[in-house]
């Protein structure tokens, strides 16, 4: 059934639900825009479903439209991506054409005469350049900006500078460089979504069960696109670490996104790497993109792990943290803007494969550490990573951007 904003009340109380519809009050009518490019896989798709959703609910006529692209401009894409978090990239003339042109024939049947355009990372950035500009446009970029490699950097500003605003997921991501006002907006995620939403028992055991993911072992798991800034394999060594000291099965789950041509090659990789434990069922590897599983395994798994290399926000981190299970994670991108080390989960650094090994043998160990670690990260995303604040950072952000558009 279609969520509404009152749903959110028994979790995050009246006041909260009170003052969006406060704030909605002002866009009432307002035709608002967002573009990304996938539906599904990836937590931009994942926000977009519930955000959309509710910006409708409260009264802002809010549409979401996915950029279609070839396969060969999501491969420059993903290079794109990759580069903007430091991987070297020849930047060729053929790339800037692909990506140009894509942008070009989607505009050609995407009508824009919303009030404000909200786009959503690197694949439809050059959309703006296609349409006469006739409202705000907001470039949201979900991906950790501070050490891209600069050639492209300079390449993307010829479109970001015809943004009015630039949102990013962390303070650290805001570029000295880049004279366009830029925000800073922390994620979310959606305590009502079938992702995390509580599941009953019943229904855990039978999507375990459909999945070929038994219990007579501790679970270890890591959620997560196949990608190598997740890291799969740094997952498989550090689980070889732990499996020295307690018994335990690990989890890789992975669906493929609609936007990254990379997985199945990182997949089979990584497969052919741990063969010999997937043989023996030590590791399962689920490829299915079922958010109930992802929901049962994030909650009866003793432990999550999030070793990634570099992580724009890291929803699966603020997933697991809600259902009260301990993370491990990496101490990169946006991942410590959610773990207080010790507090309310463990960081360490992606290269530390003993330090993550000892961390997450310290939980397996002691079910009261695992407890007050849960308790907390729990507490933690309530009052900092639900979808009602972002919703409320949202309607902060029009509100002000559409009223100074009246007054320019
Ligand atoms: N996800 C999923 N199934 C998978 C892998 C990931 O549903 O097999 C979801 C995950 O639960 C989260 C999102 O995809 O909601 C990933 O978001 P995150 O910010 O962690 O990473 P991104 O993929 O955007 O880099």
């Amino acid at each position: 059934m279609r969520r509404c904003l009152e749903d959110y009340r028994g979790i995050v109380g009246d006041e909260v639900i009170s003052s969006i519809y406060r704030k909605a009050r002002r866009l009432y009518g307002r035709h608002i825009l967002h573009i990304n490019s996938t539906y599904q896989g990836g937590g931009v798709a994942e926000i977009l479903n519930s955000l959309v959703t509710l910006m409708n609910d409260v009264g802002i006529e809010t549409g979401w439209r996915i950029l279609h692209g070839t396969p060969d401009f999501f491969t420059v894409t993903k290079k794109f991506h990759n580069a903007l978090q430091g991987e070297p990239l020849h930047l060729t003339k053929m790339k800037k054409q692909l990506y140009l042109e894509n942008n070009e024939n989607f505009s050609r049947f995407t009508h824009i005469d919303h009030d404000c355009v909200i786009v959503h990372d690197p694949q439809p950035l050059p959309l703006i350049k296609f349409y006469p500009k006739g409202q705000p446009w907001i470039w949201r970029c979900h991906i950790d900006l501070s050490n891209p490699i600069d050639e492209l950097f300079d390449y993307l500003k010829t479109f970001i500078l015809r943004y009015d605003l630039v949102v990013l997921s962390s303070e650290d991501y805001k570029r000295q460089d880049l004279p366009v006002e830029q925000r800073r907006i922390y994620p979310s995620i959606d305590p009502l979504s079938p992702k995390n939403k509580d599941i009953s028992p019943n229904l855990i055991s039978a999507h375990l069960k459909k999945f070929g993911v038994n219990l007579d072992k501790p679970l270890i798991t890591q959620v997560s696109r196949f990608d190598k800034w997740k890291d799969p394999e740094g997952v498989i060594k550090v689980f070889k670490r732990v499996r020295e000291k307690v018994d335990c099965r690990l989890v890789l789950c992975g669906s493929m996104a609609t936007d990254d041509p990379e997985s199945l090659r990182i997949y089979t990789k990584v497969y052919r790497s741990a063969k010999h434990l997937l043989e023996k069922g030590e590791i399962i590897f689920i490829t299915s993109e079922n958010q109930i599983l992802v929901n049962a395994l994030q909650r009866v798994s003793t432990v999550i792990i999030q070793k990634s290399l570099r992580e724009g926000f890291g929803l699966t981190v603020t997933e697991a943290l809600w259902k009260g299970t301990p993370v491990v994670a990496s101490n990169v991108g946006g991942i410590p803007l959610q773990i207080v080390d010790g507090e309310n989960g463990f960081l360490l650094d992606p290269q530390d494969l003993d330090g993550f090994a000892a961390r997450i043998v310290a939980i397996l160990q002691d079910i009261d550490l695992a407890k007050e670690l849960g308790q907390k990260g729990r507490e933690w995303v309530r009052k900092n990573f639900l979808i009602t604040r972002h919703l409320i950072d949202y309607l902060d952000l029009l509100n002000e951007i559409l009223w100074r558009r009246n007054h320019y």
